[in-house]
């Protein structure tokens, strides 16, 4: 297994991080003249916490992991590209995806000029390993595996992430966006065996809250150091902060939703099945269903008329194919309904 240490770029090994002053003292203990804030109390004339601590303490008793572990971005895609500015020289490494996959990856590459080695995955969209190991070199430094995949639903092979996390010389970046609608616990639990395994989550899904924009990272000690190190300071703000502590108190709300969310889930796929002009539904641990149809752009446009908003994709691999996320009883029997209607 690679020493993190040597994965860090030389410049971010090198170089000192900023001090904000809300590192060094709490401004409730203090007369706090230090930051050029405001005095006068609205509710957030202070900087936010830097390392949200009281929000990580509540996360760690949810999620049963040490505070060090864990890192809070302002979204995954503002984790996404720490971990790419750590780890990945400009015009020199690689980095790799499974394809048909989330799009931000490859937007991340491109920014940071970065070769992206796409990797297509099995006929099941599963991973092909045979064919990762022939996209590895020396230069190859993240490889990020979107599990359950965005946007074909299902999980990927847990032995053969495995085995990527015991062979590669990179970091594995395991996104699970979507983990709280799986059937599987995911990755999260064995950051403390695989010093290059980072588990990216998010509170956009099944906490819904997609507007507060939390990523969580979950990693060994050492990458965490690094992502804290080149972070904006204030990277999450005091009204996301507040909120996020709000939703993780009430953590049986989320629970009971995403429970709902699959019973809904399951009653649509059958609704679905009875649709003649339906190729075929793609297996799902998420709160989408893929589905592919005899005439993709038809239908795509038809629910479009009707004031419903799919989505479709350009990749040749996803020809007819329709993402459709599960929304509450309510627009799924509108939808329903459509579907219905366009079989006619
Ligand atoms: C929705 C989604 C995310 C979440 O991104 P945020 O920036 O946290 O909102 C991350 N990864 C995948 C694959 C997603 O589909």
């Amino acid at each position: 297994m690679p020493k993190i240490e040597n994965l860090i770029r030389d410049n971010v090994k090198s170089m000192t991080p900023y001090s904000s002053a809300r590192s060094e003292f709490q401004a409730d203990d203090y007369i706090m003249l230090d930051a050029n804030e405001s005095a006068y109390d609205t509710g957030v004339n202070r900087y936010p916490d830097p390392f949200q601590k009281e929000l990580k303490k509540l996360l760690s008793d949810f999620y049963k992991l040490p505070t060090e572990n864990l890192f809070l971005g302002n979204g995954s895609d503002e984790i996404l590209d720490l971990l790419v500015r750590s780890f990945c020289n400009p015009t020199k490494d690689n980095v790799i995806q499974f394809s048909p996959t989330y799009g931000m990856y490859k937007v991340l590459a491109d920014i940071n000029d970065l070769e992206m080695r796409e990797v297509e995955l099995d006929e099941n969209f599963d991973l092909d390993f045979e064919k990762i190991l022939a996209a590895i070199d020396s230069n190859t430094k993240l490889i990020f595996a979107c599990s359950p995949n965005n946007p074909t639903g299902n999980l990927l092979n847990k032995e053969r992430i495995i085995q990527l996390l015991e062979n590669f010389e990179g970091i594995v970046v395991v996104d699970e966006a979507y983990i709280d609608f799986a059937n599987d616990a995911g990755f999260s639990n064995l950051v403390l065996d695989y010093p290059n395994l980072f588990v990216l989550q998010t509170m956009s899904k099944s906490w819904a809250a997609a507007g507060l924009r939390l990523g969580l990272g979950i990693a060994n000690a050492v990458i965490i150091a690094v992502l804290n190190k080149i972070k904006p300071p204030y990277n999450i703000n005091a009204l996301s902060l507040n909120k996020a502590k709000e939703l993780l108190l009430q953590s049986k709300l989320m629970e009971e939703q995403v429970q709902q969310t699959l019973v809904i889930r399951t009653n649509f796929i059958s609704t679905l099945q009875k649709l003649s002009y339906l190729d075929k539904v793609y297996e799902t641990e998420s709160n989408f269903v893929l589905i592919k149809v005899k005439n993709g752009e038809q239908l795509y446009q038809y629910l479009l008329s009707r004031g419903i908003v799919v989505r479709r994709f350009k990749q040749k691999r996803l020809t007819n194919c329709i993402r459709i996320t599960i929304g509450n009883q309510e627009q799924m029997s509108l939808l329903e309904k459509e579907l219905n209607e366009f079989e006619k």
